[in-house]
């Protein structure tokens, strides 16, 4: 594998892509690389476990579960910063934009793979979390204000009752 931009490392979700060299907008980053299959196989080989499977259209798909196939380890976003593109009959991934050294690549897996894997758990993309890091920081905000006012009622209240 000549010219690589990236490494694997660890992510927040398991393993991931990162920038080892800021990679330009467009850039050719990896090949999404296994056996061509059917849809049919495709779907068995999903019911029995495999989770590197990448529809290319309604009659293809890619086992890329091969450890030579490293586009694997890109991870899903919904702000991603990479998305795989059919060029030549094959799946290749290239840059949204500027992607700078030390960034984890990702890309977005689709409505399919967000229904089926992510909206049961929460997406754990960066961004969602984040959303859901500022959302759960207002609610605790608006608890504690909740708990001041009704505290403040309630020591008036029973003052008067006496
Ligand atoms: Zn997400």
């Amino acid at each position: 594998m000549a010219s690589r931009f990236f490494r694997i490392g660890r992510s927040a979700t398991g393993l991931g892509l990162f920038a080892t060299k800021s990679i330009k907008r467009a850039d050719y980053i990896a090949t999404y690389r296994g056996r061509r299959i059917s849809t049919e196989e495709s779907d068995r080989r999903e019911a029995r476990g495999a989770r590197y499977l990448f529809a290319v259209n309604s009659r293809w798909a890619i086992d890329g579960s091969s450890r030579r196939n490293v586009a694997r380890y890109l991870n899903h976003s919904c702000r991603p910063n990479a998305k795989p593109v059919l060029r030549k009959g094959r799946i290749v991934i290239v840059a949204l934009r500027r992607i700078e050294p030390g960034e984890e690549i990702t890309y977005d897996y689709g409505q399919e793979y967000f229904e089926y894997f992510i909206q049961s758990g929460g997406c754990r993309c960066a961004a969602c979390r984040n959303k859901r890091a500022r959302r759960r920081a207002k609610r605790k905000t608006a608890r504690r204000y909740r708990r001041a006012v009704v505290s403040s009622c309630g020591s008036r209240a029973r003052r008067t009752a006496r």
